[in-house]
């Protein structure tokens, strides 16, 4: 057991009053505060959250998708400990150090060598802000400023910074700020649940690189590189796709001299099975943004690998030709250091295989457990498992989520996409929770679903 922390002695309400009183809590719609107040956590460990009057939860959504080996893990903690008592943070710009060095040179390595150079930021939505500054200025280095543009999927999500934003198209998100918004290109979702009557997953893929290829062919001399989130469309509801489509888009980014970011800051870091996404369909992006998983869930860290290539054109003694863009907490030694336990606990745990094992037998008591049930496109890639409720009534999401607390579960469906991201420190005895805690929830919310579709959902991504 941790120690107590001195706050441990409010109880729940107090610390829901005072939170609504004064923390503005990040996609809430305040006025429902008092129907959803937020749970006072003040423990975690493993896949539970411990609330302050010690009931538990379940962390099935891996605390927005950025928990990988279960909270506490003694040895992330312990290597924290190590470094906290050496050095927390020094500025990255005129110094380095060892952390930031080993972690750069670790994850190139897991490409092969292939995105040989790594640049730090803080959170996700700074990474792709970064990978869209440094195409566009690569190809301003080489004398093709007019590439400007950028190519975004359909239903993708790449954060909520305003340059994030303008190659996000979720609504909820986006809509409201639009008129700040530069206009990216929008192309098909390979989204698999769009196949029609006998077309495979593969068909759907070739179908939306088609689009892309025709945008391409006529417009590549603007467009300086295409953005995507490999294999799932995380925040518009698990959406997955067949890699054919990652094998289509790098062929046909090389043939027209455009670059390919991949976003893996939610699916990087095993998610899909394999550390890297990508690695799934064979192919290397141009800049792969990485960030939520890589620290454990522990601290905020992002970064933009990118191909030596690329880093070494802005080689030069005009300051106008180099990337000057930084973050003040950019290569934070703590959170590179979580980092490198967290690659170790790769290894350690052997977690790719034995995620296959998780995977496998949560799907299978899930599509067992579904059978009979009004549900769609039960899916899976790797430790993310997702289903659509056929008739979810009005405010199904924020519906789902009371009664799963209930359940003693933590989820939060995306409007009518149930899914289940769990820590990767799930055991058998807890993968069976998960699934009986997810159908209990779902039969209770349907048995009460208002059939009349009154208030406009609210946004719980
Ligand atoms: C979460 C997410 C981001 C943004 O990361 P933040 O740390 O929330 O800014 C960007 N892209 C994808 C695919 C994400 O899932």
């Amino acid at each position: 057991m941790p120690p107590t922390t001195a706050f441990s002695s409010s109880s729940n309400a107090d610390l829901q009053q005072r939170s609504r009183r004064h923390v503005w809590h990040p996609c809430t719609q305040s006025i429902r505060l008092e129907a959803v107040p937020p749970l006072p956590i003040a423990r975690g460990e493993g896949v539970w959250l411990i609330d302050q009057e010690g009931r538990r939860y379940m962390d099935a959504t891996s605390s927005w998708w950025v928990n990988l080996f279960g909270h506490a893990h003694p040895a992330i903690n312990a290597a924290l400990k190590d470094q906290l008592d050496s050095l927390s943070h020094v500025m990255l710009a005129g110094c380095t150090h060892a952390p930031a060095v080993e972690l750069a040179q670790r994850l190139s390595a897991l490409t092969g060598g292939t995105l040989g150079h790594c640049f730090y930021a803080s959170d996700g939505a700074s990474a792709v802000e970064i990978a869209l500054k440094m195409s566009f200025h690569f190809w301003r280095n080489a004398g093709r400023g007019d590439k400007r543009c950028f190519v975004a999927l359909k239903h993708g999500y790449h954060g909520e910074t305003l340059g994030a934003l303008h190659v996000t198209d979720v609504p909820v998100f986006r809509d409201a700020y639009a008129p700040l918004l530069a206009n990216a290109h929008l192309v098909a979702s390979p989204d698999a649940r769009n196949a029609a009557a006998g077309e495979s997953a593969a068909d759907v893929a070739s179908r939306a690189a088609a689009e892309l290829e025709a945008l391409l062919a006529e417009q590549h001399d603007t467009i300086a590189a295409v953005i995507v989130e490999p294999l799932v469309q995380c925040a518009t509801g698990m959406a997955m796709h067949d890699p054919e489509y990652l094998r289509r888009v790098r062929a046909l980014c090389d043939r027209h001299g455009v670059h390919l970011i991949a976003d893996e800051i939610a699916v990087g870091c095993g998610r899909t099975g394999s550390f890297f996404a990508c690695e799934q369909a064979g192919i290397w992006p141009d800049f792969l943004c990485l960030s939520k998983g890589i620290s454990g869930g522990y601290l905020p860290l992002a970064l933009v690998m990118a191909r030596d290539a690329i880093h070494d054109a802005f080689i030069d003694d005009d300051a106008a030709r180099s990337f000057l863009h930084s973050h003040s907490y950019t290569g934070n030694a703590l959170a590179c250091r979580a980092a490198l336990a967290t690659l170790d606990l790769f290894e350690a745990e052997d977690a790719l295989r034995r995620n296959r094992g998780r995977a496998q037998r949560l799907l299978q008591r899930l599509s067992g457990g579904l059978e009979g049930r009004a549900v769609d496109h039960l899916r899976q890639r790797g430790m993310i498992t997702a289903f659509d409720v056929r008739e979810p009534g009005a405010r199904f999401a924020e519906r789902f989520h009371l009664a799963a607390r209930a359940q003693g579960l933590l989820m939060r469906p995306i409007g009518n996409t149930v899914y289940l991201m769990p820590p990767y420190a799930i055991g058998d005895g807890e993968i069976d929770l998960l699934v009986d805690g997810t159908l209990a929830t779902l039969d209770a919310v349907l048995a009460t679903n208002p059939k009349k579709e009154g208030a406009r959902d609210v946004a719980l991504a």
